[in-house]
Protein backbone atom coordinates (compact mmCIF):
# COMPACT_ATOMS: atom_id res chain seq x y z
CA UNK A 1 0.00 0.00 0.00
CA UNK A 2 1.48 3.72 -0.99
CA UNK A 3 1.10 5.72 1.87
CA UNK A 4 3.75 8.45 0.26
CA UNK A 5 1.47 11.86 0.70
CA UNK A 6 0.73 10.49 4.19
CA UNK A 7 4.74 10.27 4.90
CA UNK A 8 4.95 13.11 3.36
CA UNK A 9 2.48 15.24 5.03
CA UNK A 10 3.82 14.06 8.82
CA UNK A 11 7.19 14.86 8.12
CA UNK A 12 5.81 19.08 7.49
CA UNK A 13 3.29 18.47 10.78
CA UNK A 14 6.51 17.55 12.80
CA UNK A 15 7.70 21.30 11.79
CA UNK A 16 4.62 22.73 12.91
CA UNK A 17 2.75 20.44 15.65
CA UNK A 18 4.41 18.90 18.51
CA UNK A 19 5.19 15.41 17.39
CA UNK A 20 3.65 15.70 14.31
CA UNK A 21 0.10 15.12 16.39
CA UNK A 22 -3.21 16.45 18.10
CA UNK A 23 -3.23 13.63 20.89
CA UNK A 24 -0.41 11.03 21.70
CA UNK A 25 -2.40 8.71 21.63
CA UNK A 26 -2.48 9.00 17.63
CA UNK A 27 1.99 8.47 16.85
CA UNK A 28 2.55 5.49 15.83
CA UNK A 29 5.56 5.37 18.79
CA UNK A 30 4.08 2.28 20.55
CA UNK A 31 3.67 0.09 16.85
CA UNK A 32 7.35 0.34 15.39
CA UNK A 33 7.05 4.37 14.75
CA UNK A 34 6.85 6.40 11.34
CA UNK A 35 4.22 8.02 9.71
CA UNK A 36 0.40 8.16 11.49
CA UNK A 37 -1.86 7.91 8.61
CA UNK A 38 -3.27 10.97 7.53
CA UNK A 39 -7.15 10.80 7.16
CA UNK A 40 -9.03 12.90 4.07
CA UNK A 41 -12.95 11.73 4.28
CA UNK A 42 -14.94 9.37 6.12
CA UNK A 43 -17.55 7.74 5.37
CA UNK A 44 -19.82 5.33 7.12
CA UNK A 45 -17.64 2.45 8.65
CA UNK A 46 -14.21 3.22 6.08
CA UNK A 47 -11.95 5.98 5.64
CA UNK A 48 -10.30 7.11 2.53
CA UNK A 49 -6.53 8.52 3.66
CA UNK A 50 -4.58 11.35 1.38
CA UNK A 51 -3.01 8.41 -1.24
CA UNK A 52 -6.84 7.34 -2.14
CA UNK A 53 -6.49 4.52 0.03
CA UNK A 54 -9.61 2.94 1.21
CA UNK A 55 -10.25 0.95 4.59
CA UNK A 56 -12.43 -0.61 7.24
CA UNK A 57 -12.27 2.02 11.00
CA UNK A 58 -12.69 0.08 13.85
CA UNK A 59 -11.39 2.82 16.21
CA UNK A 60 -14.22 5.31 15.52
CA UNK A 61 -12.11 8.02 16.83
CA UNK A 62 -11.97 6.49 19.88
CA UNK A 63 -15.38 5.92 20.72
CA UNK A 64 -17.44 8.73 19.54
CA UNK A 65 -18.22 7.53 16.35
CA UNK A 66 -20.76 4.85 17.01
CA UNK A 67 -22.61 5.83 14.17
CA UNK A 68 -20.03 5.56 11.38
CA UNK A 69 -18.73 8.56 9.96
CA UNK A 70 -20.78 11.25 8.47
CA UNK A 71 -24.21 9.95 9.53
CA UNK A 72 -26.71 11.82 7.15
CA UNK A 73 -29.16 12.33 10.41
CA UNK A 74 -26.20 14.27 12.74
CA UNK A 75 -25.02 15.81 9.21
CA UNK A 76 -28.19 17.91 9.01
CA UNK A 77 -28.32 18.61 12.87
CA UNK A 78 -24.77 20.08 12.60
CA UNK A 79 -25.28 21.97 9.42
CA UNK A 80 -28.56 23.00 10.77
CA UNK A 81 -27.45 24.16 14.23
CA UNK A 82 -24.48 26.13 11.99
CA UNK A 83 -26.89 27.89 9.95
CA UNK A 84 -28.45 29.92 13.36
CA UNK A 85 -24.93 30.81 14.54
CA UNK A 86 -22.77 28.14 16.17
CA UNK A 87 -22.03 30.05 19.51
CA UNK A 88 -24.64 32.22 21.66
CA UNK A 89 -23.19 32.35 24.75
CA UNK A 90 -26.54 31.93 26.29
CA UNK A 91 -29.19 29.63 26.96
CA UNK A 92 -30.80 27.53 24.30
CA UNK A 93 -33.40 25.27 24.10
CA UNK A 94 -31.65 22.59 23.14
CA UNK A 95 -29.37 22.17 26.13
CA UNK A 96 -32.66 21.53 28.12
CA UNK A 97 -33.39 18.87 25.21
CA UNK A 98 -30.53 16.44 25.43
CA UNK A 99 -29.91 17.09 29.55
CA UNK A 100 -33.42 15.45 29.42
CA UNK A 101 -32.24 12.60 27.26
CA UNK A 102 -29.26 12.10 29.22
CA UNK A 103 -31.47 11.89 32.87
CA UNK A 104 -33.97 9.28 31.24
CA UNK A 105 -31.30 7.16 29.94
CA UNK A 106 -29.26 7.71 33.16
CA UNK A 107 -31.44 7.72 36.19
CA UNK A 108 -28.67 8.47 39.00
CA UNK A 109 -28.36 11.80 37.23
CA UNK A 110 -31.03 14.36 38.62
CA UNK A 111 -28.98 17.54 37.42
CA UNK A 112 -26.27 17.62 34.38
CA UNK A 113 -23.84 19.98 33.78
CA UNK A 114 -22.32 20.16 30.13
CA UNK A 115 -18.47 20.98 29.63
CA UNK A 116 -16.45 20.50 26.84
CA UNK A 117 -14.20 17.40 27.02
CA UNK A 118 -14.43 13.70 28.91
CA UNK A 119 -11.17 15.69 30.71
CA UNK A 120 -13.47 18.94 31.94
CA UNK A 121 -16.45 16.31 32.86
CA UNK A 122 -13.97 14.14 35.18
CA UNK A 123 -11.81 17.58 36.66
CA UNK A 124 -15.26 18.74 37.47
CA UNK A 125 -16.76 15.77 39.27
CA UNK A 126 -13.49 15.14 41.37
CA UNK A 127 -13.94 19.36 42.21
CA UNK A 128 -17.54 19.08 43.44
CA UNK A 129 -16.93 15.58 45.24
CA UNK A 130 -14.29 17.39 47.74
CA UNK A 131 -16.37 20.47 48.03
CA UNK A 132 -18.95 18.11 49.17
CA UNK A 133 -17.27 16.47 51.39
CA UNK A 134 -14.44 18.29 52.87
CA UNK A 135 -11.89 16.00 51.78
CA UNK A 136 -9.20 15.89 49.51
CA UNK A 137 -8.34 12.30 48.74
CA UNK A 138 -9.43 10.43 45.70
CA UNK A 139 -8.86 6.76 45.29
CA UNK A 140 -8.99 5.77 41.68
CA UNK A 141 -8.01 2.59 39.72
CA UNK A 142 -4.64 1.22 38.03
CA UNK A 143 -4.92 1.68 34.48
CA UNK A 144 -8.13 3.57 34.12
CA UNK A 145 -7.47 6.64 31.97
CA UNK A 146 -9.91 9.69 33.20
CA UNK A 147 -8.55 12.38 31.02
CA UNK A 148 -5.13 14.67 31.57
CA UNK A 149 -6.41 16.30 34.53
CA UNK A 150 -3.71 16.32 36.94
CA UNK A 151 -5.00 14.24 39.66
CA UNK A 152 -6.24 11.49 37.22
CA UNK A 153 -3.06 11.20 35.48
CA UNK A 154 -1.30 9.00 38.19
CA UNK A 155 -1.24 5.39 36.77
CA UNK A 156 -3.36 6.15 34.03
CA UNK A 157 -3.91 3.72 31.54
CA UNK A 158 -4.58 3.96 27.64
CA UNK A 159 -2.47 6.41 25.98
CA UNK A 160 0.34 6.96 28.37
CA UNK A 161 0.47 3.83 29.22
CA UNK A 162 1.32 3.08 25.55
CA UNK A 163 3.76 5.43 25.10
CA UNK A 164 5.52 4.30 28.88
CA UNK A 165 4.85 7.29 30.26
CA UNK A 166 2.89 6.26 33.73
CA UNK A 167 2.66 9.77 35.39
CA UNK A 168 3.22 12.61 33.94
CA UNK A 169 5.63 15.53 34.49
CA UNK A 170 4.53 18.79 35.98
CA UNK A 171 1.82 17.05 38.37
CA UNK A 172 3.31 18.55 41.76
CA UNK A 173 4.55 15.65 44.35
CA UNK A 174 1.71 17.44 46.66
CA UNK A 175 -0.94 16.60 44.50
CA UNK A 176 -0.07 12.92 43.52
CA UNK A 177 -0.07 12.04 46.86
CA UNK A 178 -3.80 12.85 46.78
CA UNK A 179 -4.38 9.86 45.03
CA UNK A 180 -4.27 6.51 46.08
CA UNK A 181 -4.43 4.10 43.01
CA UNK A 182 -5.81 0.39 43.86
CA UNK A 183 -5.59 -2.86 41.61
CA UNK A 184 -9.43 -3.02 39.38
CA UNK A 185 -11.34 -5.89 40.48
CA UNK A 186 -9.98 -6.08 43.91
CA UNK A 187 -12.61 -5.12 46.30
CA UNK A 188 -9.70 -6.10 49.08
CA UNK A 189 -7.20 -3.88 48.36
CA UNK A 190 -9.91 -0.89 48.54
CA UNK A 191 -10.89 -1.87 51.71
CA UNK A 192 -7.26 -1.85 52.66
CA UNK A 193 -6.96 2.02 50.94
CA UNK A 194 -10.21 2.80 52.71
CA UNK A 195 -9.35 1.59 56.35
CA UNK A 196 -5.96 3.37 56.15
CA UNK A 197 -7.27 7.26 54.03
CA UNK A 198 -10.86 6.63 54.36
CA UNK A 199 -10.86 10.22 56.69
CA UNK A 200 -10.14 12.59 53.96
CA UNK A 201 -11.17 10.40 50.99
CA UNK A 202 -13.67 12.02 49.08
CA UNK A 203 -14.13 9.70 46.33
CA UNK A 204 -13.41 6.60 44.71
CA UNK A 205 -13.79 7.34 40.85
CA UNK A 206 -14.18 3.75 38.56
CA UNK A 207 -14.81 3.34 35.00
CA UNK A 208 -17.48 0.56 36.06
CA UNK A 209 -16.86 -1.60 32.62
CA UNK A 210 -13.23 -0.61 32.21
CA UNK A 211 -12.49 0.65 28.31
CA UNK A 212 -8.68 1.51 28.69
CA UNK A 213 -6.55 -1.43 29.37
CA UNK A 214 -9.00 -3.20 26.66
CA UNK A 215 -12.54 -3.99 27.90
CA UNK A 216 -12.57 -5.22 31.14
CA UNK A 217 -15.77 -6.09 32.87
CA UNK A 218 -16.19 -5.98 36.83
CA UNK A 219 -16.40 -9.26 38.32
CA UNK A 220 -19.56 -10.26 39.70
CA UNK A 221 -20.41 -8.31 42.84
CA UNK A 222 -17.11 -5.62 42.58
CA UNK A 223 -18.97 -2.74 41.94
CA UNK A 224 -21.76 -3.64 45.05
CA UNK A 225 -18.44 -3.84 47.09
CA UNK A 226 -16.92 -0.67 45.70
CA UNK A 227 -20.50 1.58 46.36
CA UNK A 228 -21.00 -0.06 49.82
CA UNK A 229 -17.50 0.44 50.65
CA UNK A 230 -17.55 3.99 49.56
CA UNK A 231 -20.43 5.03 51.61
CA UNK A 232 -19.25 3.12 54.70
CA UNK A 233 -16.76 5.38 54.69
CA UNK A 234 -18.19 8.47 53.58
CA UNK A 235 -16.59 8.93 50.39
CA UNK A 236 -18.91 9.58 47.09
CA UNK A 237 -18.74 7.08 44.18
CA UNK A 238 -17.88 9.07 40.59
CA UNK A 239 -18.47 6.96 37.54
CA UNK A 240 -16.55 8.03 34.69
CA UNK A 241 -19.01 7.05 32.04
CA UNK A 242 -17.11 8.60 29.28
CA UNK A 243 -16.80 5.64 26.89
CA UNK A 244 -19.49 3.47 28.20
CA UNK A 245 -22.74 5.48 28.22
CA UNK A 246 -24.59 4.86 25.08
CA UNK A 247 -21.92 2.02 24.31
CA UNK A 248 -23.75 -1.22 25.25
CA UNK A 249 -27.00 -0.81 24.87
CA UNK A 250 -28.89 2.93 25.10
CA UNK A 251 -28.08 4.21 28.94
CA UNK A 252 -24.67 3.54 31.19
CA UNK A 253 -23.12 1.40 32.03
CA UNK A 254 -24.61 1.65 35.94
CA UNK A 255 -27.61 0.33 34.17
CA UNK A 256 -26.24 -2.31 31.57
CA UNK A 257 -28.44 -5.19 31.94
CA UNK A 258 -25.45 -7.52 32.65
CA UNK A 259 -24.93 -6.05 35.80
CA UNK A 260 -26.40 -7.36 38.27
CA UNK A 261 -28.63 -4.94 40.89
CA UNK A 262 -28.70 -1.15 39.98
CA UNK A 263 -29.24 0.57 42.90
CA UNK A 264 -26.76 -1.46 44.85
CA UNK A 265 -24.38 0.35 42.16
CA UNK A 266 -25.89 3.64 41.67
CA UNK A 267 -22.69 5.93 41.90
CA UNK A 268 -22.97 10.05 43.15
CA UNK A 269 -21.46 11.43 40.49
CA UNK A 270 -21.06 10.62 36.49
CA UNK A 271 -18.88 11.67 33.91
CA UNK A 272 -19.73 11.72 30.31
CA UNK A 273 -18.17 12.65 26.82
CA UNK A 274 -17.28 10.68 23.44
CA UNK A 275 -21.02 9.30 21.95
CA UNK A 276 -22.93 12.34 23.74
CA UNK A 277 -21.90 14.87 21.41
CA UNK A 278 -22.18 13.00 17.87
CA UNK A 279 -18.71 13.13 16.56
CA UNK A 280 -18.69 16.68 18.16
CA UNK A 281 -16.53 18.20 21.35
CA UNK A 282 -18.49 17.38 24.57
CA UNK A 283 -18.29 16.27 28.33
CA UNK A 284 -21.05 16.53 30.74
CA UNK A 285 -21.19 15.88 34.31
CA UNK A 286 -24.59 15.16 36.69
CA UNK A 287 -25.56 13.38 39.58
CA UNK A 288 -28.02 13.86 42.98
CA UNK A 289 -29.46 17.08 43.00
CA UNK A 290 -27.97 17.38 46.56
CA UNK A 291 -24.64 17.16 45.08
CA UNK A 292 -24.88 18.94 41.80
CA UNK A 293 -26.17 21.66 43.83
CA UNK A 294 -22.56 22.38 44.89
CA UNK A 295 -22.33 23.85 41.56
CA UNK A 296 -21.98 27.38 40.67
CA UNK A 297 -24.20 29.71 40.38
CA UNK A 298 -26.24 27.82 43.24
CA UNK A 299 -23.01 26.88 45.04
CA UNK A 300 -19.51 27.55 46.12
CA UNK A 301 -18.08 25.16 43.73
CA UNK A 302 -16.81 27.45 40.16
CA UNK A 303 -16.85 25.62 36.85
CA UNK A 304 -17.55 27.66 33.73
CA UNK A 305 -16.56 27.36 29.75
CA UNK A 306 -17.15 29.39 26.76
CA UNK A 307 -18.05 27.05 24.77
CA UNK A 308 -19.79 25.07 26.72
CA UNK A 309 -23.49 23.63 25.58
CA UNK A 310 -22.73 25.19 21.91
CA UNK A 311 -25.50 24.68 20.07
CA UNK A 312 -23.69 22.47 17.44
CA UNK A 313 -22.50 20.13 19.83
CA UNK A 314 -25.59 19.90 21.76
CA UNK A 315 -27.35 19.14 18.14
CA UNK A 316 -25.35 16.17 17.33
CA UNK A 317 -25.17 14.58 20.45
CA UNK A 318 -29.07 15.06 20.23
CA UNK A 319 -28.93 13.38 16.75
CA UNK A 320 -26.77 10.65 17.47
CA UNK A 321 -28.68 9.81 20.80
CA UNK A 322 -31.81 9.78 18.31
CA UNK A 323 -30.11 7.40 15.96
CA UNK A 324 -29.04 5.35 18.80
CA UNK A 325 -32.76 4.61 19.45
CA UNK A 326 -33.77 3.09 16.72
CA UNK A 327 -35.11 -0.35 16.74
CA UNK A 328 -32.66 -3.16 16.70
CA UNK A 329 -29.52 -0.92 16.41
CA UNK A 330 -27.36 -2.25 19.38
CA UNK A 331 -28.51 -6.05 19.02
CA UNK A 332 -27.21 -5.80 15.48
CA UNK A 333 -24.03 -4.41 16.13
CA UNK A 334 -23.42 -7.17 19.09
CA UNK A 335 -24.32 -9.96 16.42
CA UNK A 336 -21.61 -8.92 13.51
CA UNK A 337 -19.36 -8.00 16.27
CA UNK A 338 -19.64 -11.78 17.80
CA UNK A 339 -18.93 -12.82 14.05
CA UNK A 340 -15.95 -11.26 14.25
CA UNK A 341 -14.58 -12.04 17.03
CA UNK A 342 -15.61 -15.90 16.71
CA UNK A 343 -13.61 -15.37 13.18
CA UNK A 344 -10.75 -13.67 14.96
CA UNK A 345 -10.51 -16.71 17.70
CA UNK A 346 -10.34 -18.78 14.90
CA UNK A 347 -7.56 -17.48 12.79
CA UNK A 348 -5.69 -17.41 15.95
CA UNK A 349 -6.03 -20.94 16.95
CA UNK A 350 -5.18 -21.95 13.30
CA UNK A 351 -1.88 -20.17 13.29
CA UNK A 352 -0.99 -21.17 16.88
CA UNK A 353 -1.18 -16.93 17.97
CA UNK A 354 -1.99 -16.99 21.57
CA UNK A 355 -5.15 -14.22 21.71
CA UNK A 356 -7.21 -13.25 24.61
CA UNK A 357 -10.29 -11.40 23.33
CA UNK A 358 -12.27 -9.76 26.01
CA UNK A 359 -16.16 -8.74 24.05
CA UNK A 360 -19.00 -6.17 25.36
CA UNK A 361 -21.76 -6.40 23.34
CA UNK A 362 -20.27 -4.27 19.83
CA UNK A 363 -16.98 -3.44 21.35
CA UNK A 364 -13.58 -5.97 22.30
CA UNK A 365 -9.91 -5.69 22.53
CA UNK A 366 -7.40 -8.04 21.72
CA UNK A 367 -4.83 -8.99 24.20
CA UNK A 368 -1.78 -11.52 22.69
CA UNK A 369 -1.21 -13.77 25.72
CA UNK A 370 -2.59 -16.78 27.05
CA UNK A 371 -4.47 -15.86 30.16
CA UNK A 372 -7.25 -13.86 31.21
CA UNK A 373 -7.16 -10.09 31.41
CA UNK A 374 -9.48 -8.78 34.46
CA UNK A 375 -6.65 -6.24 35.70
CA UNK A 376 -4.16 -3.79 34.37
CA UNK A 377 -1.49 -6.33 35.17
CA UNK A 378 -2.92 -9.07 33.04
CA UNK A 379 -3.17 -6.47 30.51
CA UNK A 380 0.27 -5.36 30.62
CA UNK A 381 1.56 -8.70 30.56
CA UNK A 382 0.85 -9.59 26.83
CA UNK A 383 2.94 -9.35 23.73
CA UNK A 384 3.76 -5.73 22.71
CA UNK A 385 5.74 -6.72 19.35
CA UNK A 386 3.15 -9.24 18.18
CA UNK A 387 -0.04 -6.50 18.65
CA UNK A 388 2.73 -4.02 16.69
CA UNK A 389 3.23 -6.63 14.01
CA UNK A 390 -0.74 -7.27 13.69
CA UNK A 391 -1.64 -3.62 13.45
CA UNK A 392 1.04 -3.09 10.77
CA UNK A 393 0.22 -6.12 8.89
CA UNK A 394 -3.84 -5.11 9.44
CA UNK A 395 -3.46 -1.46 7.92
CA UNK A 396 -1.33 -2.70 5.33
CA UNK A 397 -4.36 -4.82 4.51
CA UNK A 398 -6.59 -1.72 4.83
CA UNK A 399 -7.92 -1.79 8.43
CA UNK A 400 -7.52 0.73 10.73
CA UNK A 401 -6.98 -0.18 14.48
CA UNK A 402 -6.09 1.88 17.27
CA UNK A 403 -2.43 2.05 17.29
CA UNK A 404 -1.99 0.66 20.74
CA UNK A 405 -2.54 -2.82 22.46
CA UNK A 406 -4.51 -1.34 25.16
CA UNK A 407 -7.20 0.52 23.01
CA UNK A 408 -10.31 -1.39 22.13
CA UNK A 409 -12.17 -2.82 18.57
CA UNK A 410 -15.37 -0.25 18.28
CA UNK A 411 -18.23 -1.31 15.92
CA UNK A 412 -20.51 0.90 14.68
CA UNK A 413 -24.29 1.14 13.51
CA UNK A 414 -22.52 1.71 9.76
CA UNK A 415 -20.92 -1.69 9.91
CA UNK A 416 -21.92 -4.49 7.58
CA UNK A 417 -21.36 -8.37 7.08
CA UNK A 418 -19.40 -7.59 3.86
CA UNK A 419 -16.86 -5.12 6.23
CA UNK A 420 -16.78 -8.41 8.77
CA UNK A 421 -15.95 -10.92 5.66
CA UNK A 422 -13.29 -8.37 4.88
CA UNK A 423 -11.70 -7.52 8.09
CA UNK A 424 -11.68 -11.41 8.79
CA UNK A 425 -9.83 -11.93 5.85
CA UNK A 426 -7.45 -10.05 6.38
CA UNK A 427 -6.78 -11.02 10.12
CA UNK A 428 -6.66 -14.80 8.41
CA UNK A 429 -3.75 -12.98 6.36
CA UNK A 430 -1.74 -11.38 9.01
CA UNK A 431 -2.05 -14.31 11.71
CA UNK A 432 -0.35 -16.65 8.64
CA UNK A 433 2.40 -14.45 8.30
CA UNK A 434 2.96 -13.68 11.95
CA UNK A 435 3.03 -17.41 12.05
CA UNK A 436 5.66 -17.85 9.29
N1 LIG B 1 -12.49 9.21 30.68
C1 LIG B 1 -12.36 8.12 29.93
C2 LIG B 1 -12.87 6.81 30.45
C3 LIG B 1 -11.78 8.20 28.67
O1 LIG B 1 -11.61 7.09 27.94
C4 LIG B 1 -11.34 9.46 28.21
C5 LIG B 1 -10.71 9.58 26.86
O2 LIG B 1 -10.36 8.65 26.20
C6 LIG B 1 -11.51 10.57 29.01
C7 LIG B 1 -12.08 10.43 30.25
C8 LIG B 1 -11.07 11.93 28.53
O3 LIG B 1 -11.95 12.40 27.56
P1 LIG B 1 -11.46 13.54 26.52
O4 LIG B 1 -10.43 12.90 25.65
O5 LIG B 1 -12.73 13.91 25.79
O6 LIG B 1 -10.93 14.66 27.34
Amino acid sequence: MNRSQSEQLYQEALKHIVGGVNSPSRSFKAVGGGAPVFMSKGQGAHFWDVDGNKYVDYLAAYGPIITGHAHPHITQAITEAAANGTLYGTPTVLEIKLAKMLKEAIPSMDKVRFVNSGTEAVMTTIRVARAYTKRNKIIKFAGCYHGHSDLVLVAAGSGPSTLGIPDSAGIPSSLAQEVITVPFNNAEALHAALEKWGDDVAAVMVEPIVGNFGMVMPKAGFLEDLCRLARQYGALVIYDEVITAFRFHYGSAQTYAGLANHEAIKPDLTALGKIIGGGLPIGAYGGSKEVMEQVAPLGPTYQAGTMAGNPASISAGIACLEVLQGEGIYEEMERLTVRLTDGIADSANRHGIPLTINRIRGSFSTHFCDHPVTDYDEAQDTNSEMFAAFFRNMLERGVNLAPSKYEAWFLTTAHTDVDIDFTLEAVEASFKEMAS
